[in-house]
């Protein structure tokens, strides 16, 4: 489909380090010796310059959903564009949107559309503290919550790598407080004497940019009742998981509603976008209807717009099914694969998500995840990427499963696994 040259991923690379800092517009997406440069994707499919086909498990880090270039989205992008591609002024689809949100997402009244998942955690933490009087904020060891100040202390993702980013005041992260997944009592002993300091806790409901760790059975209840009875806000974000567990994103999967929910990736329909949602009489304080102060030339974007509420409308129970069916199955089928090899390892993540961490341990947290061999996974990555199967690069990042999937796929990315992994220890 798409054209190539063996080896112009080399030559674009070195042209891009010169002009690229490191040769990306985003540092996850380099790896040794150099990344490939993408010709196209269409359904589960990557292609790269040098000709060669990968079956897509990184999705772009999570909004393809439905696999690349799904040609409802496409057409109704193309039919929007025509019309223009920004307005400054409201379009009606914005309200579809937000009103298709709110049918969905359990604590979802009120929608705030912006252009990234950062731009939704930062606003939110923004709200929390100005709606509690409260500076503090908890977040997880490991967690992601985008590139902005506020959150980068002790990240997951691509900043797992170099936790303590320079260029962060002091000041400026003195209020972040972190603690340990899954981990009731120190959570108990961090509210312990503070809580009424303590504006919001910041959570992904599953640890989607540490790998992918799931909450313990009712660790996101504890987290609802010790919030509540402190009158600090539950914030999930959701950026991950929002319409990808379930149509009700997290909140729906595991029956927990938070305060505030953001948004991001799948919403935007493989557009930039990222939403805050949640009550009324929270999202009421945001400007103009309050005074809390969030904007943007591009919030609302009528391209993003159009493309995430094709997408949501695509979505459908029978899809989440056979997400679910499909994760299950190769989730399984690589336990089983690896059980009979040997190695230590854990398989995780629910539906659709799913990630390798070869360790012995149960990976609970952050510091579960840091023991595993990450150089044995670069191996598989590797190995994988050979053999025309591309997961992310990383360790500290999760897979994903596309509706454009079949269990054809799936079950030839079970015989490139049992492969690749035969000779891992070699
Ligand atoms: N929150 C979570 C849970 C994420 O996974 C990410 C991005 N991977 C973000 C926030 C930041 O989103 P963006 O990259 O769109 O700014």
């Amino acid at each position: 489909m798409f054209r190539g040259s063996i080896m112009k991923s080399k030559e674009l690379f070195e042209r891009a380090q010169r002009v690229l800092p490191g040769g990306v517009s985003s540092p996850v997406r380099r790896f040794d010796p150099h990344p490939f440069f993408a010709a196209g994707g269409k359904g589960c499919i990557l292609e790269s310059v040098d000709g060669k086909s990968y079956i897509d498990y990184c999705l772009a880090y999570g909004p393809l959903i439905l696999g690349h270039a799904h040609p409802r989205v496409v057409e109704a992008v193309e039919r929007q564009i025509e019309r223009g591609t920004t307005y400054g002024v409201p379009s009606e689809g914005e309200i579809e949107l937000a009103e298709t949100i709110i049918d969905r997402v359990p604590c979802a009244e009120m929608v705030r559309f912006m252009n990234s998942g950062t731009e939704a955690t930062m606003a939110a933490v923004r709200l929390a503290r100005a709606y509690t009087g409260r500076d503090k904020i908890v977040k997880f060891e490991g967690s992601y919550h985008g590139a902005h100040d506020y959150v980068l202390v002790k990240p997951g993702s691509g900043a797992a790598a170099a936790p303590d980013s320079p260029g962060i005041p002091e000041d400026t992260v003195k209020n972040t407080l972190t603690t340990v997944f899954n981990d009731e009592e120190a959570m108990v002993e961090l509210i312990d004497g503070m809580g009424d300091e303590i504006a919001c806790i910041l959570v992904e409901p599953v640890m989607g940019n540490i790998g992918c760790i799931e909450p313990e059975n009712a660790y996101l209840n504890f987290l609802r009742d010790v919030t509540r009875e402190n009158d600090i806000l539950l914030i999930f974000d959701e950026v991950i998981t929002g319409f990808r567990l379930a149509a009700g994103g997290a909140q729906e999967y595991y029956r927990v509603k938070p305060d505030l929910v953001t948004l991001g990736k799948i919403v935007g329909g493989g557009f930039p976008m990222g939403a805050l949602a949640g009550p009324r009489q929270i999202m009421e304080n945001i400007a103009p209807a309050g005074s809390v102060y969030q904007a943007g030339t591009f919030n609302g974007n009528p391209v993003s717009v159009t493309a995430g509420l094709e997408t949501l409308k695509i979505l459908d129970d029978k899809m989440y099914s056979s997400l679910e069916r499909m994760g299950s199955h190769l989730r399984a089928g690589l336990r089983d694969l690896l059980s009979d090899m040997d190695l230590e390892y854990q398989v995780a993540g629910p539906a659709s998500m799913f990630q390798i961490y070869f360790t012995e341990d149960e990976v609970r947290n952050y510091a579960d995840a840091k023991k595993s061999d990450t150089e044995l996974f670069m191996k598989y990555f590797h190995g994988l990427l050979e053999r025309g199967v591309f997961i992310p690069p990383s360790q500290f990042e999760c897979c994903f499963i596309s509706a454009a999937h079949e269990m054809d796929h799936i079950n030839s990315t079970l015989e490139i696994a049992e492969d690749v992994l035969s000779h891992l220890k070699n």
